[in-house]
């Protein structure tokens, strides 16, 4: 009776580029509250659950109020007396409500609000942080995290084809240090670009990271090492992980990528992909390829052989369907999971699940368009992935992520782990 829904309410408010984004509050009978926030990408994949916006003159067709309207007028009254423990019961009736493959109808941002607020309505009732409501016992790993502090491709005004160049502090016992060694190198590249580039080059991109008038892809990871090792870490102590997002600059008409200046083929990408895995210490590369160069995924990961992970996004969009396909084929080693892009939580857990018990890497991210709302790092404790993906160690709505990851591990104390490099272990 106490977990019961008494209260579902939908709200306008603002992500971190400034549009609408939709808001869901859901309370229930015995009090406890479950707030949650549509994060929004900007580089989407092509077969993400659909993001309902009202199109028109306000907000330049980016309000939500359709969007809100649904969650008010119809999911809202189809949940309310359901309980809220049950989730999967409660995602599956938003799902029927929905009937479409991909919320086409009552839109995949209000969907994921709507789920992810009834599972923490139902962890406050019960008086537990989420992460333990979801996790139990178990949940007691922290993340490492893959910090972007560069950015590029659709995430920033700069030349850098790729998008994002992320440092992975796993030379730490804990999460705070990580975090440390993050901030400490993201102070030292700042410095670094500041001195070399200009006062200008220290703007930053949607994820917090530096957007530096940068051109090359070896510059972008020049830099980087400088400032690793400036800020007093050794390449074994940081690693680096890219994020391609290649369909960003993958050119239909020719089939070739536009990178660093040049027009490459899908083999010639793929011999700089070697070449900067052997140069640096990369240990994953997202999106390598377009989301519809799944055979150039194959072909990259057996050159690899192992020397460092290829991880899908755009090609997997959090689809269980989609990311067995890719794990089968031998496409990818892991996938980046986002639960806007398939719109129920219930739906992003079994691809966790499957992935982990594949052996494979479930990589919780944020979006590149996000808010307070730090669920991800709940999510990330919970089913012991070791990995998260949330941008850089500055703007509030990345902090947001890491500052609850703190508290998480305070929390714990003791019985906290963190897996350093061990994470990336085969
Ligand atoms: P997005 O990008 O949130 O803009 O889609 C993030 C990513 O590609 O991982
Ligand atoms: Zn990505």
């Amino acid at each position: 009776m106490d977990f019961d829904i008494a209260y579902v309410k939908g709200l306008q408010v603002l992500d971190s580029r400034g549009n609408p984004t939709v808001e869901a509050l859901v309370i229930t009978e015995g009090g406890g509250y479950g707030r949650a926030i549509a994060p929004a990408g900007a580089s989407k994949g092509a077969w993400e659950a659909v993001e309902l916006r009202d199109g028109g003159k306000d907000y330049r067709g980016k309000g939500v109020r359709k969007a809100v309207d649904m969650l008010n007028k119809v999911v809202g009254p189809a949940i309310a007396g359901m309980d809220s423990t049950r989730y999967r019961d409660v995602d599956r009736k938003i799902m029927e409500l929905d009937g479409t493959p991909n919320f086409s109808r009552i839109g995949g941002n209000t969907a994921v609000v709507t789920s992810l607020a009834v599972i923490k309505a139902a962890a406050d009732t019960e008086g537990i942080p989420l992460f333990e409501f979801l996790g139990g016992r178990r949940a007691t790993m922290l993340p490492v995290p893959l910090m972007n502090i560069i950015n590029g491709g659709a995430h920033a005004g700069n030349d850098l084809s790729i998008q994002e160049f992320m440092i992975v502090p796993v030379g730490a016992d804990t999460f705070t240090e990580a975090l440390k060694i993050a901030v400490e190198i993201y102070a030292e590249l700042k410095k670094i670009l500041r001195g070399e580039y200009g006062k200008n080059a220290v703007n930053v991109g949607d994820e917090g990271g530096f957007a530096p008038p940068l051109r090359k892809t070896r510059e972008a990871l020049e830099v980087l090492m400088k400032a690793v090792k400036g800020a007093g870490y050794s390449e074994g102590e940081v690693y680096i992980a890219l994020d391609a997002a290649a369909t960003q600059f993958h050119d239909p008409k020719t089939g070739k990528y536009l990178i660093d200046g040049e027009e490459l083929k899908s083999e010639e990408l793929l011999e700089l992909y070697l070449s900067i895995v052997d140069e640096y210490p990369i240990v994953s590369i997202e999106d390598p390829f377009t989301e519809e160069g799944g055979e150039w995924f194959i072909q990259l990961r057996k050159a690899l052989s192992g020397k460092a992970f290829v991880i899908g996004d755009d090609i997997t969009v959090t689809n269980l369907e989609r990311t067995k396909k890719s794990v089968e084929e031998g496409a990818i080693d892991g996938a980046i999971i986002k639960v806007n892009q398939i719109g129920l939580f219930t739906l992003a857990e079994e691809v966790i699940e499957y992935l982990l018990q594949a052996g494979r890497k479930a990589i919780i991210s944020h979006r590149s368009g996000e808010s307070e709302d730090a669920t991800i790092a709940h999510i990330a404790v919970a089913y012991r992935t070791g990995l998260i993906k949330t941008g850089a160690p500055a703007r509030g709505e990345r902090t947001a992520k890491y500052n609850e990851l703190l508290r998480i591990e305070d929390y714990l104390s003791g019985d906290a782990e963190f897996p350093g490099k061990n994470v990336f272990l085969r």
